[in-house]
């Protein structure tokens, strides 16, 4: 338990790995937290309320916001505009609205569009998994990793401090930042690894003279850790791409001139240029074992 709760009723709308593993998370934070939930979709509604990890779960998402303090949208970031308008009459006068969405100046600009006069504060916990759905959430989701903060400047800072409190309960690093800065952060360290992961498994898959056995059989040089990230969500990242395009297109110009001289590094016999970068890389993973966002178990921890 993580103290005093910083709001006393929360919902969340989309409970799919976020939204579940939030509620979670919040019910093993806090005792005194009710957590009212709802999801555009009845099935994942029934599981839900069979997983029990919301106290409720509303059939219709103005029953599930109404006395909220603190409303969550953990929906794909393209489903936030109708979500957003869906809540904005049955909201509370002084309830904060937040989202998770992987990008965020085109959910936060969503947001403030339906929601002209309500205090919103949107935030990317950075964690997730290849999974999706009620049954893929848990509640150690955002212990030890960072969730950022994009309010827009001049938003109440009494309320970005209680959903600052809130993520930090649930075992969150906290870091503001705009969020155009965000996007083309993020744009680096997550969009472009899983465009280039679809891109290297759909190609894999595309090739004729190697057949599709042969690419499972011998994943294990490299291709299956690709083939973990390739297996996320569609939708979600349909979206995040849609979203945050200009970030996206600017880091994939750059990536495709670095690809261009490795190209050219092996074509004209330059071992210095190729050991020089992967020297440089694998420092890079040193560093994010150093910092505690992997572990330095070899190949991932996998059992052999
Ligand atoms: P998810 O497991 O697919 O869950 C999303 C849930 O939202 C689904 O149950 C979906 O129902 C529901 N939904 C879709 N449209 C809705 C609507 N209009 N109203 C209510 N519910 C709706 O996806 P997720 O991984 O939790 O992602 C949710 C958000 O978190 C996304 O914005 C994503 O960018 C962000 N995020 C994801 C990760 C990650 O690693 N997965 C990490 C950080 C942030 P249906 O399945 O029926 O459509």
């Amino acid at each position: 338990m993580s103290g005093a709760p910083p709001f006393s009723r929360i919902a969340i709308i989309g409970l799919g790995l976020i939204g579940s593993s939030i509620a979670r998370a919040a019910g093993q934070a806090w005792e005194g937290l009710t957590v009212t939930g709802h999801d555009a979709s009845a099935p994942v509604r029934a599981r839900a309320a069979e997983l029990g990890f919301c106290a409720h779960v509303a059939d219709t998402v103005e029953e599930a916001v109404r006395d909220a303090e603190l409303v969550i949208l953990a929906v794909p970031v393209g489903a936030t505009a109708d979500v957003a308008c869906a809540v904005a009459p049955a909201l509370a006068k002084d309830a904060i609205v937040s989202d998770v969405g992987s990008s965020k100046a085109g959910p936060a600009a969503a947001l403030a569009e339906a929601l002209p006069g309500h205090v919103i504060v949107p935030a990317h916990p950075v964690a997730g998994t290849e999974r999706s759905g009620p049954d893929a959430g848990f509640a150690s989701l955002f212990r030890g990793r960072w969730c950022i903060l994009t309010p827009e400047a001049g938003t109440d800072a009494a309320a970005i401090e209680k959903v600052a409190a809130f993520w930090a309960g649930l075992g969150a690093n906290i870091e503001i930042m705009d969020a155009r800065h965000h996007d083309l952060v993020l744009a680096v360290t997550s969009h472009l690894p899983h465009l280039i992961a679809y891109t290297i498994v759909g190609t894999a898959s595309d090739l004729e003279e190697v057949t599709e056995s042969e690419v499972i059989k011998y994943s294990a040089g490299g291709f299956r850790d690709f083939t973990r990230i390739a297996a996320s969500d569609p939708v979600m990242w349909r979206d995040v791409f849609l979203s945050n395009r200009e970030a996206v297109l600017e880091m994939l110009q750059r990536f495709s001139e670095d690809l261009s001289q490795l190209q050219r590094a092996i074509r004209w016999g330059d071992g210095d240029a190729l050991q020089a970068l992967f020297t440089r890389t694998r420092a890079v993973r040193q560093s994010i074992v150093d910092s505690g966002q992997d572990d330095a178990a070899p190949d991932f921890g996998r059992r052999h």
